[in-house]
């Protein structure tokens, strides 16, 4: 599933592009992808618009138009957002067809069809649940000693579970909360309470410095995530346990481990994580 890394690499590939485009016309070819508005309205009303910019908040894209609006998109599992100078072949999993008035597209691919899309006036964007109900984005000064602290006290939750929680932080996934945790020494299954306050400086620097590394390599590509331009990201050759159980663990030589924190497959280094 794509995650802050990935999201973030193809909002910096749609910034490049997408301002000044025209939209002339929209193709929708899976209604389940479109969940605001109908998909009358939302193939009628967008030709004409000019996107503006793109932005980022949590796995949430939000491609601005000048009419005040965004179009929000999350990619949830398999669902890649990207564009061509000219039409392509295209397959099955192309849900969504955005023609410009130059010819050029942006489409929408989703195998799994989990993926959705929102059009709807920026004064409305809290409307969408999980968007407005994010917490602090990890890369901000927010993400701090003192918020950890304020969220963590009270609850009984380890904190793989916690750093899931996209009202506790936005944008961490599976892969960088494995990766953060074994940068930071801290094994997964720790109660969030027991943590010191070394611990929590240290685990706050190690998502920021996973995170900044991971969009410095473009993302991590196993399957499905691509980015704007449809290439791969390259940090899967650079994941120090994430997928790599029964290999060596690169800091001490112990073989990563494998096992199952908050419902999600889970690696760690035995000795490294304490
Ligand atoms: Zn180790």
């Amino acid at each position: 599933m794509p995650e802050l890394p990935e999201v973030e690499t193809i909002k910096r590939g749609l910034e490049l592009v997408l301002p000044g485009k025209t939209i002339e016309g929209v193709d929708i070819n899976y209604a389940g992808s479109i969940k605001a508005p109908s998909c009358e309205e939302f193939a009628r009303q967008l030709p004409g618009l000019t996107f503006t910019g793109a932005g980022r908040r949590g796995k949430y894209l939000l491609l601005c138009l000048d009419d005040n609006s965004l179009l929000v998109v999350h990619l949830r599992m398999t669902g890649r957002l990207f564009f061509c100078e000219s039409e392509i072949e295209t397959d099955k999993h192309i849900h969504l067809k955005i023609i410009f008035k130059d010819g050029s597209r942006l489409y929408f691919h989703d195998v799994r069809k989990f993926g959705t899309i929102w059009w709807l006036p920026v004064s409305r964007a809290c409307e969408i649940r999980g968007l407005a109900a994010l917490g602090p984005e990890p890369l901000s000064a927010d993400f701090d000693v003192s918020y950890f602290n304020s969220k963590t006290d009270r609850r009984s939750t380890n904190i793989k579970a916690l750093l899931l929680d996209q009202t506790f932080v936005a944008g961490l996934g599976n892969i960088y909360v494995d990766e953060a945790l074994h940068k930071s020494g801290i094994l997964p299954t720790r109660p969030a309470k027991s943590l010191t306050t070394p611990e929590r400086k240290k685990l706050i620097t190690s998502v920021q410095e996973v995170l900044l590394d991971a969009i410095s390599w473009r993302g991590t590509t196993f399957n499905d995530y691509r980015d704007a331009a449809g290439m791969s990201g390259q940090f899967q050759n650079r994941l120090s346990v994430y997928q790599r159980h029964h290999k060596p663990c690169l800091s001490c030589g112990t073989f990563i481990c494998r096992t199952v924190v908050a419902g999600r497959g889970t690696h760690f280094c035995p000795s490294c994580q304490s």
